[in-house]
């Protein structure tokens, strides 16, 4: 579905349950991270890129302070408060919860936002790991900025949206989703340094697809194997006396009294290993070297599966199939935090027919599983439309 057929959707919505027509359109894409993995929480980098799936907003201005959320793909369901008293997390709508969540911290941060009829849709799949909730966060922010005139950056925004989702979404994400969603380049990936927020813009040519492989495997220990991933990390920068792995060098990590082969010492040879790396594959894809960025991904690929030990078979097994279809022309790897989700390729755009059909023809009869596959191409981040 376009952006146009999601506006469409959006202002019919509105329409039916307002009664009077949307004023203002705002859109915020999901994302895909393209190589960096488990660097965000460790100050690292990170090169995610937005796509074309998005989350959208039909609005319109209220002027009694009331703030009356509809969701669009949950049957027009709705949900309402007061700007001016205290903003909560709901018990049972937990999708209103990213929302308002949002709206909370704009006044927080000191933003004037008032009233407003909000109808939201979006085809960003939800819970695949392509970060439908950053999208829903940072859309809502920019409908508001859009509303009230606000002289918000879209970094903060960025930064408002995870502060939504870790205090009224219960989740402690790092600032990736956020600032692609907000910030992205069309044709571009971006290289985050998750540590000053510094980014660049690096082109992706129209010549390379972007394929996103989703496994349709969702495991639930995933909130826990997470946290215990980030005190290891932690304990690792502690143990070498860095502020975070960010800084540590695997000359460093060898040197120290952290015990080859350990799950600390494995855990943080891949965030300094990935780290590089995905600096490095940036640098390649700005020279235009596909085979560096795929052999780059191979091994961020590798060391998840070794090192961070966060792959599935049914994930090794479909960078299996896209690895021996692509070989040296491209690359892919897990995306995202693990334990099932997506994974990425990039290719020659001449080659997405050959290695769809690869994974069509093998994913399922090994695993039993229907995979999801959805070509991409880098978009603009939010915004108005
Ligand atoms: P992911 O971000 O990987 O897609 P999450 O579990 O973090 O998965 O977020 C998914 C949740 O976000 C959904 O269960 C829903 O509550 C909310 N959400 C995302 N997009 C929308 C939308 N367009 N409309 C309503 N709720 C949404
Ligand atoms: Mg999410």
């Amino acid at each position: 579905m376009s952006t146009n057929e999601l506006k469409l959707r959006a202002a019919k919505a509105f329409q039916d349950v307002c009664g009077y027509q949307a004023t203002t359109f705002v859109q915020a894409p999901g994302r895909v991270n393209l190589i960096g993995e488990h660097t965000d929480y460790n100050d690292g980098f990170v090169m995610p890129c937005a796509i074309n799936y998005q989350a959208v907003i039909a609005c319109a201005k209220r002027s009694d302070g009331i703030v009356r959320l509809i969701s669009v793909d949950y049957d027009n369901v709705q949900d309402s408060f007061a700007v001016d008293a205290p903003i909560q997390p709901t018990e049972d709508k937990l999708w209103a919860n990213y929302m308002r969540g949002v709206v909370h911290f704009l006044k927080e941060k000191g933003y004037a936002v008032g009233g407003a009829d909000i109808a939201i849709t979006g085809n960003v799949p939800l819970g695949s790991g392509l970060s439908s909730s950053a999208a829903l966060e940072v859309v809502t922010g920019q409908a508001m900025k859009a509303l009230y005139d606000l002289d918000v950056a879209q970094s903060e925004l960025a930064l408002i949206g995870q502060a939504s989702e870790h205090n009224f979404a219960g989740c402690n994400c790092g600032i990736m989703d956020q600032m692609i969603s907000a910030c992205g380049e069309k044709n571009h990936a971006l290289l985050l340094d998750c540590r000053s927020l510094e980014t660049k813009a690096v082109h992706i040519p129209e010549n390379i697809s972007i394929m996103i492989v989703n496994s349709n495997v969702t495991h639930s220990l995933v909130d826990g194997a997470y946290n215990a991933l980030r005190r290891q990390c932690e304990e690792a920068s502690r143990i070498l006396g860095k502020v975070a792995l960010r800084d540590a060098t695997l000359a460093e990590l060898n040197a120290s009294a952290i015990e080859k082969g350990s799950d600390v010492y494995k855990r943080a040879h891949h965030v300094i290993s990935e780290n590089f790396r995905t600096v490095a594959c940036a640098d390649a894809l700005i020279a235009g070297d596909l085979q560096k960025v795929g052999e780059y991904m191979y091994a961020s690929h590798a060391s998840m599966r070794d090192d961070f030990e966060i792959t599935v078979p049914e994930i090794d097994y479909i960078v299996e199939v896209l690895t021996e279809v692509l070989g040296t022309k491209g690359g892919a790897r897990m995306t995202g935090g693990g334990f099932g989700g997506c994974c990425v390729a990039l290719m020659p755009a001449d080659m997405v027919d050959q290695a769809k059909a690869a994974i069509e023809a093998k994913y399922e009869a090994k695993t039993g599983i229907k995979e999801s596959i959805y070509i991409c191409t880098p978009q603009d981040g939010a915004g108005q439309i």
